[in-house]
């Protein structure tokens, strides 16, 4: 198996960004996941004068910016906290790793819900958790989220909503906002209390709950409903587009914001919107059968510092001989940012050429190695 690079255990924030090759990563989290039409053009105006003039979705629901200079950081904090984006602390903001439905036509009223719980994670005796633990509050009618990562779970079951701890495969009832709520901080009090946290400070929930069991009144016997995939197109009362990469301009953006009321970010590096016409846009995926769809390609060279190739400049060369099926990763080293899972084929930068795997994560071990850029078109075209 190959080295995979070190892991850094946190995401970055507003307030804590990560430095990257082509300067900071500052990443937002939208209240509710949703912005207004004021705040979408506002942000397309920040990543216009502070960063690269792009945002990136990511895969917990959030935006971030690239290529923000430390010297201007100050004022961008500034001007993310006039538009209500800033937590208390770089804690609190770390703590808030919460992912709402896009939908808003389910039992509970989401957004009040999403606010009520980041209030609680925030007060001074609220457990001490994880920088990755989250929380997934699955709340419209239509279950969406089964593939997302999140250690706590609110989810719709044929009984209405339940609560389920990731790694359970049953969970009990949750009748109103404020039960959920009590009941989350319950097992997460419970998570930390029982030693789910290791001395390197990680912890996930799915792992512990494999060699602890829950106490009695936070175990139910409620499944989930079935899971809808996430295909672009019409959805609940709005519609589910597609991102190149999960990468909007901020040209884009602000088209976007003149024309609908609101902008939902979902993990699936899409937007969920208003039904209606969508401004021309290239990056727009609306297409189920787009291959873009199908590929996943993180930063790499020249932006990341761990990269050891291009990416999306390579994707976008090859997005044409790319097979029928299946899902195609490129990353620029074998951490795997783009999707930390397997996929039918991954492509590793390795010193400037790419090495293949089938089948796998980018860290396993290839079945083609050292294929230079050019030769990558032929390589797809034989699969
Ligand atoms: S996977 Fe891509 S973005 Fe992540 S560290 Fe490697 S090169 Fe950078």
């Amino acid at each position: 198996m190959t080295a995979r690079p070190q892991i850094k255990g946190w995401c970055p924030g507003a307030l804590r960004p990560m430095a990257a090759e082509d300067g900071l990563v500052v990443r937002i989290r939208p209240w509710g996941s949703e912005m207004n039409c004021k705040q979408a053009l506002a942000l397309a105006d920040l990543a216009a004068r502070f960063a690269n003039g792009t945002l990136e979705l990511t895969s917990r629901a959030n935006v971030q910016l690239r290529g923000v200079d430390p010297v201007h950081l100050a004022k961008l904090q500034a001007e993310l906290e006039a538009q209500g984006w800033l937590d208390a602390s770089p804690e609190v903001e770390t703590r808030r790793n919460i992912i709402l439905s896009p939908l808003r036509n389910g039992q509970f009223d989401g957004p009040k819900l999403a606010r009520d719980l980041a209030r609680a994670l925030a007060a001074a005796d609220a457990p001490r958790l994880p920088a990755k633990f989250g929380f997934v509050l699955d709340t419209g009618s239509q279950r969406l989220f089964s593939g997302v990562s999140g250690d706590i779970r609110l989810e719709p079951s044929d009984c209405g909503m339940m609560l389920r701890a990731q790694g359970v495969r049953t969970g009990c009832s949750i009748q109103s906002e404020a039960e959920a709520v009590a009941r989350i901080l319950d097992l997460a009090h419970w998570f930390v209390q029982s030693g789910g946290i290791g001395p390197d400070g990680r912890g996930r929930m799915k792992e512990f709950v494999k060699s602890n069991s829950l106490p009695q009144d936070l175990q139910g016997t409620l499944k989930p409903l079935q899971n809808r995939p996430a295909v672009v197109g019409a959805l609940g009362d709005g519609q589910l587009v597609g991102l190149r990469y999960g990468v909007i301009t901020s040209d884009a953006l602000r088209r976007l914001a003149t024309q609908f009321d609101w902008i939902r970010i979902t993990p699936f590096r899409a937007l969920y919107l208003p039904a209606g016409n969508l401004p021309d846009e290239a990056s727009f995926l609306t297409d189920p059968a787009d291959p873009f769809l199908r590929v996943r390609a993180c930063t790499g060279a020249p932006g990341c510092l761990q990269a050891h190739g291009i990416t999306r400049g390579l994707a976008d060369t090859i997005v044409s001989a790319f097979p029928s099926q299946g899902l195609l990763h490129i990353s620029g080293c074998t951490k795997g940012c783009a999707h930390p899972a397997p996929a039918a084929w991954t492509l590793v930068a390795r010193d400037g050429a790419y090495d293949l795997v089938t089948g796998g994560n980018p860290w396993d071990d290839p079945v083609v190695r050292g294929v230079p850029a050019a030769d990558i078109p032929n390589l797809m075209r034989d699969l």
